[in-house]
């Protein structure tokens, strides 16, 4: 195989991204534009977009799940996104539902549908919950999602919903998952919040955010697609299909990259390191050594997997809904969405649904065929009545081994020790979903990107104390469904 150096002649320092997902790029397309820093990012997929990609299935953009851009989205990365994908970004309505005890309710929540489809105990512990809430307990530092949870919503919500719910994407009870899970992962963690939300669907609290959201005419990978033209024709170069095979320190400064790809084995260097792969493969490429507590920490940093099941149709639709959730644990999924309701745009004559089912790398279910895998979930289908028995679509599977982080009771210290590992290396940089271990949306890792960019000087000085503050912000990035 073919070895070779790639030498750049710039008096600009060179920046190596790794991974083209949003963050990745988002970065590439704003540091490209400031002209600071020659850029250059490294994915190893053949295509960009990470977990936010889309691909072709019938004629149909399908995306990993579900994935819509919230309209919480910060107003200046909005206008970027506007600004790049120009008309191809569609504002839509929401229109999803909830499976709860064999009855169908409006999501986003609606006051008249849930006072017709709410279970009436569970409605009526609500209101008792929201009565007596100002004595309960605060949650402590060593609080769990359970603790945050019951004092938030109450016990009938947490048994019929949110545990359930919580059991089957983290795999874990309750009462081990970290307290930071319910503070990122929901944002109507109080009946207080809950019943804001309600009301602000009738407009009594203004125009109800949560009502529409924002979707790329080509499926959810158009915003990574376009992010790579742009940060493209600002000369940045993105390679795909390339694999880091090591990442080791030049003297005094900067960093050798090992790459492979179908042009052969070559190197890379670069001044500073830009990381939103996974951070502890991040750490397995180091050719530095890692200490003892850094190592035994990554073991703590563990991640769901999800299979998506895909199932094509031969008829205009299924449903007119984007998305049904399946809190319950009867479901072996959690969301089934209808992506040609998202932008409405497909062939008149097809449609896909896509299942998400987290799991376990190597888990029973992992290892079946996906004839089995698929015949399960339209089983399941038919007993909600999104399907009718006589109905065989074809199947899809994709299997992706890191969805979600999981925060087990615990991860805070390791993730602490691992971080600052890697942030006293003096060049490297991480961020984004995978690269800070975070559980969020496209938007919040954008927010990551420009932050990055917003640090990095003139002089071409990375600014960590206005990284830190930064940083600070993420904390408080909360996941929107
Ligand atoms: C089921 C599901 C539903 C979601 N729904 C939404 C939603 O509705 N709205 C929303 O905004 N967000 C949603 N998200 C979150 C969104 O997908 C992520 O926040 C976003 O894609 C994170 O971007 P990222 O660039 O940080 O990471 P990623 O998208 O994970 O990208 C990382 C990139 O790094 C590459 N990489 C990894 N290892 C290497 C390596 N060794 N060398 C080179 N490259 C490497 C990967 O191939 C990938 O391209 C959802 C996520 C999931 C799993």
């Amino acid at each position: 195989m073919a070895y070779y150096i790639i030498a750049v002649a710039t008096t600009k320092m060179d920046i190596a991204i790794l991974g083209a997902g949003p963050a990745g790029l988002g970065a590439a397309y704003k540091l490209a534009k400031r002209q600071v820093a020659g850029v250059t990012v490294v994915e190893k997929a053949t295509a960009v977009g990470g977990l936010s990609s889309s691909f072709p299935i019938s004629g149909i953009f399908a995306d990993f799940g579900s994935h819509r851009l919230h309209t919480e989205c910060r107003p200046d990365i909005l206008a970027d996104l506007q600004l790049i994908l120009g008309d191809d970004l569609l504002l839509r309505k929401r229109r999803g539902r909830i499976r709860l005890q064999g009855r169908w309710l409006d999501f986003p929540l609606r006051p008249l549908n849930m006072i017709k489809k709410m279970p009436k105990h569970m409605a009526f512990g609500l209101l008792f919950h929201l009565l007596f809430s100002k004595f309960r307990k605060k949650p402590t530092e060593n609080s769990s999602f359970s603790d945050v949870m019951m004092r938030g919503v109450g016990p009938g919500l947490c048994r019929d919903f949110y545990f359930p719910y919580a059991r089957k994407i983290w795999g874990l009870e309750p009462e081990e998952i970290s307290s930071i899970q319910a503070l990122r992962r929901v944002s109507a963690r109080s009946v207080g919040a809950l019943l804001r939300r309600v009301l602000s669907s009738l407009g009594i609290l203004g125009k109800s955010k949560a009502a529409y959201f924002y979707y790329p005419r080509k499926g959810y990978g158009q915003i990574s697609e376009k992010l790579s033209v742009a940060a493209e024709e600002s000369g940045a170069t993105v390679l795909l299909g390339t694999e880091i095979k090591k990442i080791i320190r030049n003297e005094p400064s900067g960093f050798k990259i090992l790459l492979s790809s179908g042009k052969g084995t070559y190197e890379i260097n670069a001044d500073q390191i830009w990381s939103t792969i996974p951070l502890t493969n991040l750490i397995k490429l180091l050719d530095l050594p890692v200490p003892q507590d850094v190592h035994q920490s990554l073991n703590l940093l563990e991640s769901r997997a999800m299979i998506l099941v895909y199932l094509a149709f031969n008829k205009e639709k299924v449903t007119d809904f984007d998305t049904h959730y399946f809190p319950e644990e009867q479901y072996s999924f959690t969301r089934v969405s209808e992506p040609k309701n998202f932008s409405g745009f497909g062939p008149i004559d097809k449609t896909i649904l896509c299942a998400e089912l987290p799991t376990q790398v190597n888990s029973k279910i992992w290892n079946m065929s996906d004839m089995e895998i698929g015949q399960s979930v339209i089983a399941s289908l038919v007993i909600a009545g999104v399907l009718k028995g006589s109905e065989i679509p074809e199947t899809q599977i994709k299997r992706l081994p890191n969805a979600y982080p999981i925060y087990k009771k615990g991860f805070e210290d390791a993730f602490y020790l691992v971080d600052h590992w890697v942030g006293s290396i003096e060049g490297l940089v991480t961020f984004g979903r995978q690269g800070l271990f975070a559980h969020n949306n496209l938007h919040h890792v954008l927010e990551m990107a420009y932050g990055a960019v917003d640090s990095l000087q003139e002089n071409g000085m990375f600014d960590k104390e206005n990284w830190r503050n930064h940083r600070v912000s993420f904390d408080k990035q909360v996941v929107v469904d």
